[in-house]
C-alpha cells in the first residue's frame, strides 16, 4: 500500500488560523483511498533528514514565533529543504511559513534570513494589515485553471524576484503585497501561499493535487464523495465574492 509521509515543521509554533487542519485533510483523503499516512514533526534544534517525508509542511505564525523559526530553519534545516525540493518532494508553506521560503523577512530593524528556496523577499509594513477573504486562479496543469479560496491576514508584503512565478492570479483579496495582483509562489512542487482557512478543507482538489505530486502518481486519485467539501469550497468563494 502506498504511504504519504508528511513532515510538519515547527507544528507547535507555526500553526495559526487552524493551519494544522491542512494535515487532517491530507490524512483523511489518503486513508479514505487506502493510502497510508504518517506525520512527523521537526521543531527548533531538530536536524532534518531530506528523505524523511514526501511532503514538508509549514503553517503561519506570529512575528515573534517566526523569528525563532527563521533562524533555526536557515541554520539547521536549509540544506535539507533544498535537497528535498531537488528530489521533487512537495513543500507547502502558508503565510508566515511562506515568508520564510524566500531570501529574507525584514521586520523593522531586523532582517530575518529565509531559506532561499524561492526568489522573493518580504518586508513587514506599518501600513494596515492585508486582511480578508481572498480567491485566486491557479493553473497547476496547463490549460486547466482552478480556483483556490481562503482567508488572508498578514502585515508582510512579499515581492517576487524576476525568476519567480506566482502561485496564482488574484480574483479577490490583497495577495502578496496588495499591489501587483499576484498571490503566492510556485517553483515545481515548492508552493507558498498566504491563504489560510485552513486552506485544504476549502479546496480539496488542491489537497488531491498535493497528494499526487508528493507520491509522484501519474494516475488521478480515486474520486470521493465530496458533497460537503464542494459546499465548503462554494462558501469560501462566495465569502470572497467570486
Ligand atoms: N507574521 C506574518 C505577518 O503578519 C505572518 C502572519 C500569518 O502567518 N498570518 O506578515
Amino acid at each position: 500500500m502506498p504511504e504519504l509521509r508528511v513532515c510538519a515543521l515547527y507544528p507547535d509554533l507555526m500553526n495559526i488560523y487552524a493551519d494544522r487542519g491542512n494535515l487532517l485533510v491530507l490524512e483523511r483523503r489518503c486513508r479514505w483511498r487506502g493510502i497510508d499516512f504518517s506525520v512527523t514533526g521537526s521543531g527548533l534544534g531538530d536536524r532534518l533528514d531530506p528523505d524523511v517525508a514526501d511532503l514538508f509542511y509549514i503553517g503561519g505564525g506570529q512575528d515573534r514565533d517566526q523569528t525563532l523559526c527563521a533562524r533555526d530553519m536557515a541554520e539547521i534545516k536549509r540544506d535539507a529543504l533544498h535537497a528535498a525540493a531537488a528530489r521533487g518532494a512537495v513543500i507547502l508553506a502558508v503565510c508566515g511559513g511562506y515568508q520564510l521560503l524566500g531570501h529574507s523577512y525584514q521586520l523593522g530593524e531586523e532582517t530575518l534570513p529565509g531559506v532561499g528556496l524561492v526568489d522573493l523577499i518580504t518586508v513587514r509594513s506599518d501600513a494596515p494589515r492585508l486582511i480578508g477573504n481572498a480567491a485566486i486562479e491557479v493553473e497547476l496543469e496547463p490549460g486547466a485553471p482552478r480556483v483556490l479560496a481562503g482567508f488572508e491576514n498578514h502585515g508582510g508584503r512579499t515581492r517576487l524576484g524576476a525568476g519567480a512565478t506566482p502561485l496564482g492570479r488574484l480574483l479577490r483579496g490583497h495577495g502578496n503585497n496588495g499591489e501587483d495582483g499576484h498571490e503566492g509562489v510556485r517553483r515545481g512542487n515548492v508552493i507558498g501561499t498566504y491563504l489560510h482557512g485552513p486552506l485544504l478543507p476549502k479546496n480539496v482538489w488542491f489537497a488531491d493535487w498535493l497528494i499526487r505530486a508528493a507520491l509522484g502518481l501519474g494516475e488521478p486519485l480515486a474520486p470521493l464523495d465530496d458533497r460537503l467539501e464542494a459546499a465548503a469550497h462554494a462558501e469560501a468563494r462566495q465569502a470572497a465574492g467570486v
